[in-house]
């Protein structure tokens, strides 16, 4: 097993080119990704096999996540100075009309979203354009689709655009405070509780760190010991390494688009680092 997470930002968008908007990027990856003869699948098959929860042939396999959760990740949605952006999910729709979903049968994304409809609204305000599009509106119906899961992204991002005191006294815009159970139970617990309540009877199972910051309490004594309370079954980061079998569960590592690449001849390098065949 030796799988790239490729990790997008539907709010990316500062433009309407490759390196400057995320929908752009995405909509060209998951063509270039086809052609370089790999299979998009869910990231939690990636976790099954992690797990040993389920065996699958992962060899060649490329797993897609977004994070924040904005609406842009599921409606088109017209940007005041960049135009009509077509989402993410719309994304993955025109690939399978255009290659016909045989092509990528398991296509499929994981949005990571912020479970507070308060701290969504502050970030709305400050961050995007203030028409709320940060909602949950379209969770139900995007998990619906089958091409996309919804994943905890934490309780409100520990996020500066939050006018708020910070929980349990935290300094807001990092995630490297949450040292004891007060502030896990509240970022993470609280969260799955409250995604969950929209999404039931389905349910989150994988965490994505909130500015990528892992902290040693949540993976070495709140993840792996509070299991029952938290409920999930991996968290990702961002380390820029394919996922392995010798990955550590409570940070498994993303690339992150933008960052880790920013054109088509980069991520070619990522996906060119899968092997043609590798059994482990
Ligand atoms: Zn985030």
């Amino acid at each position: 097993m030796r799988i790239p997470i490729l990790a997008y930002h539907a709010v990316n968008i500062a433009g309407n080119d490759y390196a400057n908007n995320d929908h752009v990027a995405f909509a060209a990856d998951l063509r270039q990704i086809h052609a370089a003869g790999l299979r998009i699948v869910p990231l939690h098959w990636v976790v099954d096999e992690l797990l040993g929860t389920a065996h699958r042939d992962l060899r060649r396999c490329v797993a897609l996540t977004c994070d924040d959760g904005s609406d842009f990740d599921y409606y088109d949605l017209d940007h005041p100075q960049h135009g009509p952006q077509r989402s993410l999910h719309n994304c993955l729709t025109d690939f399978a009309y255009e290659f016909g979903v045989a092509a990528q049968p398991d296509l499929h994304l994981t949005c990571f979203v912020i479970a507070s409809g308060e701290a969504r609204v502050h970030i709305d305000r400050t961050c995007l354009i203030g028409r709320n599009w940060m909602t949950d509106r379209w969770w139900r119906a995007a998990l619906d689709s089958g091409r996309i899961a919804i994943e905890n992204h934490s309780w409100d991002h520990n996020h500066t655009a939050i006018p708020l005191p910070g929980i349990d006294g935290m300094e807001r815009g990092s995630f490297h405070g949450v040292t004891n159970r007060v502030r896990a139970d509240a970022e993470i617990a609280a969260a799955s509780d409250a995604i969950d309540a929209v999404l039931a009877p389905a349910r989150t199972s994988l965490f994505c760190y909130p500015y990528g910051h892992s902290t040693a309490y949540l993976r070495e004594e709140y993840f792996p010991n509070f299991a029952g309370t938290h409920r999930m079954r991996a968290a990702l980061g961002d380390g820029a390494q394919p996922v392995t079998k010798h990955s550590e569960r409570w940070n498994l590592p993303r690339y992150v688009c933008g960052w880790h690449w920013k054109s088509p001849q980069e991520l070619r390098a990522i996906l060119d680092e899968t092997p043609l065949a590798d059994a482990g």
